[in-house]
């Protein structure tokens, strides 16, 4: 039995929309060799695990089954779900691939197989009940929990979403949900994709206080998200007491991603692991699913899957930059930016949901 299963089979690689496209299926087989090169000396903790595909049936346990059918039609003759998300004969499999590897992980860690399942390729927050785009197609994190509310009747699952890109999918399917506690970490909406992702989105009805959006300015790097953590994050975490933490985001956070403007470094990559696997002994007896898919610079992209895993595991190794770091990193000002107008803000919007913030 690993300590932490990886959930990945070669098959994964087939999520690919083609060339030319940021999302290509050779980042699987990238980084699964570094992966392989950097914990062969620990390979007794990972296991690493072929996943299953999903049944429709557990697709539309989210999902609207007129969305399924249009992703079926179209992917089978060929054409877009958005401009920016071509389906491709085959991609209904494969998003339903994703979505299995996800079930499969969470049950292995609900039924103590591992203290920790990482679903490589996982992530695809922005796909909502009847909606897809963003290169999402299912959402596997929400189907996941979905899954753990209904069939393991779960009453708190604390989902953290450190991807750049805000988590709007997951976001609307869980926004009236008060069992679900829902973070997003992001780069500022009004300067990336999806455009949503504001301190003032908080959820709604049942759900109230238990959606929680952290935009960070461009540049954001080490300091500002180890603020973000010590100030919201972990304090959230400890008056929510999940049962189980969800983890989603690949390595579009870097400073070399070439779609967004974040400014983690491979240490910053190791210290969000850290982070979750601290919170994960301290609150939930190390139960975690973790999801990472995203990542448009190719050559940053295996170190930096890498290290989050490296967190996890609670191995402190800072692995090598493949690209010098810029002048800009790590800018004071940010922090105190940050400190003022994301974080003071937050605070003073849920202090009447959280304690933690009073
Ligand atoms: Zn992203």
């Amino acid at each position: 039995m690993g300590e932490i299963d990886i959930m990945f089979s070669d098959e994964m690689g087939k999520y690919d929309f083609g060339p030319g496209h940021p999302f290509r299926g050779d980042r699987f087989t990238n980084f699964i060799e570094r992966f392989r090169e950097e914990l062969l000396r620990e390979r007794s903790r990972f296991e690493i695990v072929e996943p299953r595909y999903a049944t429709d049936e557990e697709i539309l346990t989210v999902h609207d089954p007129d969305y399924v059918e249009y992703v079926k039609k179209t992917a089978a003759r060929g054409g877009f779900l958005t401009l920016d998300t071509p389906l491709s004969p085959g991609m209904h499999e494969q998003a339903k691939l994703v979505v299995g590897a996800a079930l499969e992980g969470a049950q292995r860690v609900m039924n103590s197989k591992a203290s920790k399942a990482i679903v490589i390729g996982g992530g695809m927050h922005h796909a909502g009940v009847d909606y897809g785009g963003g290169f999402c197609i299912y959402n596997d994190v929400a189907i996941a929990a979905k899954m753990l509310l209904e069939k393991y009747k779960l009453e708190r699952i604390l989902i953290l979403d450190t991807d750049a890109h805000a988590g709007n999918g997951t976001e609307d399917i869980f926004y009236e949900e008060p069992r679900v506690l829902f973070i997003s970490i992001h780069q500022d909406p009004r300067t990336l994709y999806p455009g949503k992702g504001f301190v003032w989105e908080i959820g709604s009805g049942e759900g109230e206080g238990y959606t929680v959006c952290v935009p960070l300015p461009p540049g954001s790097g080490y300091n500002v998200y180890t603020l973000v953590m010590d100030e919201i994050v972990v304090p959230l975490a400890r008056e929510f007491k999940p049962q189980i933490i969800f983890r989603n985001g690949g390595s579009d956070p870097h400073f070399a991603d070439t779609l967004t403007n974040l400014g983690l470094s491979m240490k910053g990559f190791n210290m969000l692991g850290r982070y979750v696997r601290e919170m994960c002994e301290e609150l939930c007896g190390g139960k975690e699913l973790d999801f990472i898919g995203s990542g448009y610079n190719p050559i940053v992209l295996p170190n930096a899957w890498t290290s989050i895993i490296l967190g996890l595991a609670g191995i402190d190794r800072v692995l090598p930059e493949p690209i010098n770091p810029p002048s800009w990193l790590d800018d004071p000002g940010l922090v105190e930016y940050t400190k003022s107008k994301v974080v003071g803000e937050l605070k003073s919007i849920l202090k009447d949901y959280w304690d933690c913030f009073r």
